[in-house]
């Protein structure tokens, strides 16, 4: 402001004297108007010169109009542009020199109307810029591609999503070129989302084609102790059999109409609505609660209100083990069997003392380390298969290490009452018999549930495999 206001107040006043001389020096300034007075007296009469079209087919000429660019006239016809003041290429000039000709056709607004035209009239991915833009969605996505792997891997492996995190970074360790920006266990979320979304519409587009469809379902209890609902469906094609993950779902209540809301909910998720279930349904397999297969109020019942000729099974498998549990009831023999299995098991499992010990028994014996496993759970059959054979392929090893914890310093009087009570059952005839005559019933009924739990094993898989087990265990009543 002060330097401002200096110059202001410095400014060169005109003395009175000085006009005179300013006088002198104006004829100079009348001489330039003269000389242009004259340029208009002989001023050339311009006229469109036909060569100025060559090499340049936007530009159009007729007498009305004069010159105009018929790209930009398109162009901006199509889309106005309100900053572009100059309208006069796309309505017609009349001024006839080169150099305005030039200066349009090096003019922003012509060279972005001949450009847009270009693009528009060029086919998919030719132009620049679609070029640059598939290019650059090639490379973002091949650094994507090892990032929805891992997710991808860690979905089918039921691992958690944090996993995702070191196994990005050893991708890094290993060279792979991957975006910093993603590695979060939110964008594996993210990622997991996008896979769920195409392997639905995949089995959904498949399921489409299938004319009849049964429904599988179970409830689980999941890490966050919450009531899970899993769905899957089954269908044939073409003599293919196919079973399809649906999905799953929290029920508000674990009651029939809540159960019964997740499986809809699930097979919405895969295209499949209550209109498609009316015309598709045929079968359900479940488990045996009354919740699913009540007769009044069931799963099963509530579905037959959709599609009345529903035919519910109770699943062959969890028929078998619940055979099993019915026929080995207030058998005293088969407690005392479980008594000594269970007891082994949680004989070694509690006391890490006891558990080495038996593996350098083992070693001793040169035999192959089979420690005690868990019986009963969910799976009787198979699990007390497993434990009895391990009893029977470690017992002089079980039993040599069971007399030495008898005889062992240091050891508490429990773990010694123990051993003995093992010893006892374990040298038992009649107990050490029934553990033989077990693992006699139980080969063929494992088999047999090996077959029913089989994803794809058919009616006729089932009745053959049933047929062959009675068979069998009938054998062993006769013999
Ligand atoms: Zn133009």
């Amino acid at each position: 402001m002060q330097s401002s206001i200096l110059s202001f107040m410095s400014r060169k006043r005109k003395a009175p004297d000085e006009d005179e001389e300013e006088q002198r020096k104006k004829p100079e300034k009348r001489d330039r108007r003269a000389g242009y007075l004259e340029y208009e007296e002989e001023k050339r009469d311009r006229k469109f010169k036909k060569e100025w079209c060559q090499g340049r087919e936007w530009l159009q000429h007729d007498d009305n109009h004069g010159m105009l660019c018929s790209d930009c006239k398109e162009y901006y016809a199509k889309y106005p542009d309100p900053k572009r003041e100059n309208v006069s290429w796309t309505k017609g000039t009349k001024n006839y020199r080169l150099q305005s000709v030039k200066e349009h056709e090096n003019s922003k607004m012509h060279l972005k109307a001949v450009g847009a035209l270009r693009a528009q009239a060029a086919k998919p991915g030719e132009t620049v810029a679609e070029k640059s833009v598939l290019k650059l969605k090639e490379d973002i996505a091949k650094k994507l591609v090892p990032m929805f792997r891992n997710v991808h891997a860690l979905a089918k492996e039921c691992r958690p999503m944090r996993d995702f995190l070191w196994l990005t970074k050893l991708d890094i360790a290993k060279g792979v070129k991957i975006s910093e920006s993603y590695q979060t266990t939110f964008s594996a979320k993210t990622f997991m989302t996008f896979i769920a979304k195409d392997v639905r519409e995949k089995v959904a587009e498949h399921v489409q084609q299938a004319k009849f469809l049964a429904v599988t379902c179970d409830g689980a209890t999941d890490v966050a102790s919450m009531e899970q609902e899993g769905t899957c469906i089954r269908f044939c094609m073409k003599g293919q059999l196919f079973v399809k993950f649906a999905g799953v779902s929290a029920p508000l209540q674990a009651d029939a109409p809540g159960i019964l809301k997740c499986i809809i909910e699930s097979l919405e998720g895969i295209g499949l609505t209550e209109d498609t279930l009316k015309s598709k349904l045929v079968g359900l397999g479940s488990d045996g609660a009354s919740v699913m297969l009540g007769k009044n109020n069931g799963v099963a019942s509530l579905l037959r209100k959709i599609q009345p000729a529903l035919v519910s099974v109770h699943c062959m498998a969890h028929r078998t083990e619940l055979s099993f549990r019915d026929a080995t009831k207030n058998v005293g023999l088969y407690d005392k069997c479980i008594t000594l299995l269970l007891g082994l098991y949680l004989f070694y499992k509690q006391s890490y003392r006891q558990r080495n010990l038996l593996k350098q028994c083992y070693e001793t014996y040169a035999k192959k380390q089979m420690i005690p496993t868990r019986v009963g759970g969910t799976r009787w059959v198979g699990h007390t298969l497993k434990a009895i054979n391990i009893l029977l392929h470690g017992y002089d090893v079980i039993h040599a290490q069971l007399e030495d914890t008898l005889h062992q310093s240091g050891g508490t009087a429990d773990m010694k009452n123990k051993a003995r009570g093992y010893l006892r059952l374990m040298t038992s005839r009649d107990v050490l018999t029934f553990v033989l005559f077990l693992r006699d019933v139980l080969l063929p009924l494992n088999k047999l549930s090996l077959i029913l739990q089989e994803r794809y094993s058919t009616v006729a898989d089932t009745f053959l495999s049933i047929t062959s087990a009675q068979a069998v265990i009938k054998k062993y009543a006769t013999r």
